[in-house]
C-alpha cells in the first residue's frame, strides 16, 4: 500500500503489514531508481504513525532477497537503533528522526564482504511493532498508509455501525467531511470509555452517565495533523462543565499533570467558583503520552488573540 503524507499526498514509498503470532510485521519496500523514490519520508511517516498509536517497536530487521539467499540470521539482520536505546523501545519515548536515521544507517553493514565500502541504505526491511496501551485500530495497514477514512474502519467499527447510517455519497462534501469527524470521535470516545456505563471527569474526577461526557480534544481537532487525529491520546473524557472551561482556557493543565486557573478572560463569581474548584486537583488523563497536547493547550492559551466569546 502506499503511503499518504501528513496532507494526504501520495509519496512515492510502499509498505505492507501482516500479522504474525509475535506482533505486527511492518515492511516498507526497498527503493529503486524508479520505484520508492521516498523511502526515507516514508519511513519516518511509518513511525510517526505508530508513535501516534503508542506502538512499541520490537525489532527491526533488513528482509531482502539477498540477506535470504546469504542464509543471515535474525541477529545478523539486525537493524541499530540510537544509541542509549535497546528493543523493545516504546516509540512515545523516542526522537523519529533520530531512530529512523539509525535504522537506516545500520543497513550498511549488514551482509557485505569485510572491507566493502558503502552500502545501500534504503533495503527492504520489517519492523515488528505491537500496541503498549490502548489496542491497535483494525485494519492497521489503511491507517499506517494515512487513508482519509481509515480511522472509520477502526475499533468498534462493527458495533457502531449498527447504529450508524451509510454516507450520503452524493451529498455535499461537508456532510462527509462532518460525518467523518464525528465517526472519528466515536472511535476515540470507545477506545476511552469503552463499554462503560459511567465515568469519571478526567479534570473535575466526578462521575456521569456517559453520555454525559465527551471526549475533549486537549490539541484543538482542527490543528491536529492526520495520525493526531486518530491518536487516543489526543482526548480526554470531561463534563460539560469542564470541557467548557478547557476549550475556553479558563483552565489549563500544566507541565506535572495540575490543573490550573489562567485567569485570562472576563469571569463572574459565579464561574470563578467553578474555576476554583478546580484549580490545583490533578487532572487524571495527564501522562506521557498526553503531555504533548497539554503543553500545546497552554501555548496556545498563552497567546494573547483570544478569540471573541460568543
Ligand atoms: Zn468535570
Amino acid at each position: 500500500m502506499q503511503i499518504l503524507s501528513v496532507v494526504g499526498s501520495p509519496l512515492d514509498a510502499t509498505f505492507s503489514v501482516r500479522s504474525s503470532e509475535a506482533g505486527e510485521e511492518v515492511t516498507l519496500e526497498s527503493r529503486g531508481p524508479r520505484r520508492n523514490t521516498r523511502y526515507g519520508p516514508g519511513l519516518r511517516t511509518l513511525l510517526e504513525r505508530l508513535r501516534a498509536l503508542d506502538a512499541m517497536l520490537l525489532d527491526a530487521y533488513l528482509d531482502t532477497r539477498q540477506t535470504r539467499r546469504q542464509g543471515l540470521t535474525l541477529d545478523e539482520r539486525r537493524l541499530s537503533l540510537p544509541a542509549g536505546s535497546s528493543y523493545p523501545l516504546r516509540l512515545a519515548a523516542a526522537d523519529v528522526d533520530a531512530l529512523a536515521a539509525a535504522l537506516t544507517a545500520s543497513q550498511a553493514g549488514i551482509g557485505q564482504a569485510a572491507g566493502a565500502r558503502g552500502g545501500n541504505v534504503t533495503r527492504r526491511m520489517t519492523m515488528l511493532v505491537s500496541a503498549a496501551g490502548q489496542p491497535f485500530p483494525r485494519p492497521l495497514e489503511p491507517v499506517l498508509a494515512g487513508e482519509p477514512l481509515s480511522g472509520l474502519l477502526a475499533p468498534g467499527a462493527a458495533d457502531e455501525a449498527a447504529g450508524a447510517q451509510p454516507l450520503p455519497l452524493d451529498g455535499p462534501l461537508e456532510t462527509l467531511v462532518t460525518r467523518a469527524a464525528r465517526r472519528e470521535q466515536q472511535m476515540l470516545r470507545r477506545q476511552r470509555l469503552g463499554s462503560a456505563t459511567d465515568a469519571p471527569c478526567d479534570l473535575c474526577a466526578r462521575a456521569f452517565p456517559v453520555h454525559h461526557l465527551r471526549a475533549a480534544h486537549i490539541k484543538k481537532r482542527s490543528l491536529c495533523t492526520a495520525a493526531e487525529k486518530l491518536d487516543p491520546n489526543v482526548v480526554m473524557i470531561a463534563c460539560i462543565e469542564c470541557d467548557a472551561l478547557f476549550e475556553s482556557g479558563d483552565l489549563i493543565v500544566d507541565a506535572d499533570g495540575t490543573i490550573r486557573a489562567t485567569h485570562r478572560n472576563p469571569a463572574t463569581p459565579d464561574l470563578e467558583a467553578l474555576i476554583n474548584a478546580r484549580a490545583g486537583k490533578p487532572c487524571r488523563a495527564f501522562s506521557q503520552s498526553t503531555s504533548g497536547y497539554f503543553s500545546f493547550h497552554r501555548d496556545l492559551q498563552a497567546q494573547p488573540a483570544a478569540e471573541p466569546a460568543l
